[in-house]
This record gives C-alpha cells, structure tokens and sequence, in this order.
C-alpha cells in the first residue's frame, strides 16, 4: 500500500507535507520519470511558493531539466504538459482542501496522473536516488504564457461568433482560486458580460471555503438570482472542478454538469464515454441516447485518464462536476467545461438545456473516519449489504457499490481527506435519503 500517494497525489498539511519531505519525494518522482524534462506549476497557496523552491531542488539534483509554469490553474498545467511533451509534472496543490493543506499532484507524459498504485513504485525510490554530477545540473527555465496558450486552444475548439452575438451574462465565483489567472479573461474575450467575486488569489481563502458545494456558493446563488444573470459558475481552488447556477438561481450539482457536458459533445461526436462508479446514471442514459457506450472506471482522475488514453473515448467526466475533453489534455478541465456550456446556453437556457438530462435524486453525505478505521467500516458495509442480497460490487479497495432497480449507493473511503463518503441516488427524494441514511448509521456505527 502507498504511504502517501492517495488517490490523486499527495496531500497534507505543512507538518506532512513540508519542504524536506517535498524535496525527497521530489527527487523520486524525478528518478521515475527518467531524470527528464519535468514541468512544476503550483497553485497560490500560502506554502506553494516554499514547497515549489522544494520541488525544483529536488527534480534539478536529480538531473531532470525543470521549466517553471509558476502560478496556474491544474487544467491549464496539464494542458502544458501535452503541448510541450515534456516527461512529467508536478503541480502543488490541495485542489479543495482547506487552507493549510497543501499537496504534489503528479502527471506522467502520457497525461495521466499517478495512481496510488503506481506512487508506491515511486515512494520505493525514496531516499534512494543518485544524485546528478556536478557539472550536468541544469538551470531552471520560466514559462510565462501558460494561460495565453491554453485560452487560444479552448478559442480554436470554440465558436466565439455564437457567443459573441448572444453577449450573455455570467457572474462568477472564483472562491479565491487560480481560476483568478485565466477564467474572467476567457469569457471576456470570448464575448460574455462578467462580474466576478471572490476574485483575488489569498492563500487565507477568505471569500468561501473552497469546495464549491451548494451551502459555499451561496452569494453567488443571490447574486445570481438578484441580477438576471445568465447563469453563475463557481470553481474549486485550482480549476478543475465546476458547478453552475441556473438563471432561475437552482444549483447545479457536479453530477448535471457532468451530463450535460456528455450531451453537448455527443451532438457534435459519437464515441464513447467514460465516467466513475460514482457518478449519476443520467450520465450514461444520455450516452444511451446517441448509442454511445459508458464505460465505469473506479472513483479517481488517474483511472478514468488511464481508459481514456487507450480508447477511443470523446469525453470524461465524474460527480464532482470535473470533465475529461481529451481535445486538450487528459485532466479534468473546468476552465473549457465553463467556456462549452456557457456557448450552449446562448442557444437556450440552461435549466432548458437541464431538462434534457433524466432527473435522479442525489443524496450525498461524509462520515468522518481516521485512515486506520476506514477498511473496518467498508468490511462492515460489504458484510451488512451482501447479507440483504441485490447486486454489491468492490470496486479496488476503497469502494463499494450496491445497485438495486433504479436506484444505487457507493459507500467511499475517501482517498484525500479522513472521511467515508456516501453517495445514493433514486428516481425518488425520499428513496434516495432512506438509501444514504441507512448506509450513513451504519458507516457512523463502525468509524
Ligand atoms: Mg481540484
């Protein structure tokens, strides 16, 4: 089992995840990828800049050739990746954890990130990496026009004339985060009327958590409602997450957000369709729909990149409102998944566009669980769940999933933060609360 790697990198608070332990882990993700070319970029929180010092240290004493993005977004820094094919990246991030966290996502050449399974091939490396000679370090490059590039590639994918001509309306909540560096200058230049909150970077997060839950975004859902607006967007902190206010001022959970990505693209292209264990059947109704093929991978960025690099799939997506467009990179893109619906909704509304997804409840909750109880709770929820009968599938070992007729829960070792996650759904409210209420006592029971 990995010690560190989770399910998308590593994440901690300065204590875990300091400069030493940065450096050492640094040099061993280095020695993975062959001492090669390694891009690092970071995120503006208030240990990123020491951590990224870390970083650098670590891959240059290792002899990799670094080139510095500095601050950007995690889908601008993956899109880097692919455009330069460099070897690998790092980017310092927690995504949506709280302040004092911080973490090393870790991205191979391919674009995928690395997997809890393969950071335990990399953790083997650590303390055990020869050091470069003397003479072949070599200096760090900057790159300055990260966001630039990855704004003309979304522009070319785009049709800024629809939108132009439509100029709609859109507040957005940037929580504070690195979509601050790119998201108000897209739409801008795309065509669209801004107004912005939250929308300085501060490491302190000062605006609103930074997890874009409905209870977060709650300015944004007045505002929203209070203007007219076309609709709101909120991002988590470093961009690859995204949820949406109708123009009615109803949340759009990730889930929607989700589907109605898969939808946009399946009218423009066939293929495919990739989503997690997790995520909404209205995802794979609308893939249905065209004839298209869903294909379930287990709950983490890393494995539904992994499909999508050796398919032939069009889009990704999972719950948490992050979306796959492989036209740009293999990384949850919430800066592209903004630009696509908002040129959809100059065609229509969105809660019109909404209408078009099949309506399921969603119930989710979190039972908090220390990393040491959570394989008691899911041998628990296995043990409980096969005795009732209906159909209960591992997934890895974190996850568990119960289908019965049109209605489903997964019950979630979390891979980033000390919690059970539990996720049911129904084509009914109430069957969907009784589903997460029964597996949520009996989670609260063995934590
Ligand atoms: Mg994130």
């Amino acid at each position: 089992m990995a010690k560190y790697f989770g399910t998308n990198g590593i994440r901690g608070t300065l204590e875990d995840v300091g400069p030493a332990f940065a450096l050492q882990a640094a040099q061993a993700i280095g020695a993975h990828f062959k001492c090669g070319r390694m891009l690092v970029a970071r995120d503006h929180r208030l240990t990123g800049e020491l951590l990224r010092n870390a970083v650098v240290a670590g891959l240059q004493s290792a002899g990799c050739e670094v080139i510095d993005l500095g601050i950007t977004t995690s889908p601008t820094a993956e899109f880097m990746l692919g455009k330069m094919k460099a070897d690998g990246l790092i980017i310092i991030t927690a995504s949506h954890n709280p302040p004092e966290y911080n973490g090393l996502k870790v991205v191979d050449g391919k674009g995928i990130s690395v997997s809890k399974e393969r950071g335990e091939e990399i953790e083997k490396l650590f303390g055990n990496v020869k050091l470069a000679d003397f003479g072949s370090i070599k200096p760090v490059q900057g790159h300055g026009t990260s966001a630039r590039e990855h704004m003309d590639a979304m522009k070319a994918l785009l049709h800024p004339d629809r939108i132009a001509k439509r100029k709609p309306f859109i507040i957005l909540d940037l929580g504070n985060g690195t979509t601050a560096t790119i998201a108000p200058q897209l739409l801008k230049e795309l065509g669209c009327k801004i107004l912005t909150i939250n929308s300085h970077m501060d490491g302190h997060f000062p605006g609103r958590p930074s997890e874009p839950l409905e209870q977060n975004i709650q300015e944004l859902i007045r505002m929203v409602k209070e203007t007219k607006a076309d609709c709101g967007i909120a991002w988590d902190g470093d961009g690859d997450r995204i949820v949406f206010v109708d123009e009615k001022g109803n949340f759009v959970v990730g889930d929607k957000v989700c589907a109605l990505s898969v939808l946009l693209k399946l009218k423009e292209k066939n293929g495919d369709v990739v989503t997690t264990v997790a995520t909404s059947k209205a995802v794979e109704d609308v893939a249905s729909k065209f004839g298209c093929k869903t294909i379930y991978t287990r709950v983490g960025a890393p494995y539904m990149s992994d499909v999508m690099a050796n398919g032939k799939a069009v889009i990704g997506g999972e719950e948490v409102g992050g979306v796959i467009w492989p036209e740009l990179s293999l990384a949850k893109d919430g800066i592209f998944t903004a630009a696509k619906i908002v040129e959809a909704i100059c065609e229509k509304p969105l809660s019109a566009w909404l209408k078009e997804i099949p309506a399921y409840y969603n119930v989710k909750t979190r039972v908090e669980c220390s990393e040491k109880r959570k394989k008691a709770v899911l041998d628990g929820v296995w043990d409980h769940a096969t005795s009732k009968g209906g159909r209960v599938i591992r997934h890895g070992d974190d996850a568990i999933r119960i289908d019965q007729v049109d209605s489903w829960v997964i019950i979630r070792a979390s891979g980033t933060e000390p919690c059970i996650r539990i996720f049911g759904e129904a084509k009914s409210k109430d069957k969907a609360e009784a589903l997460v209420k029964e597996y949520e006592k009996l989670a609260r029971s063995l934590a």
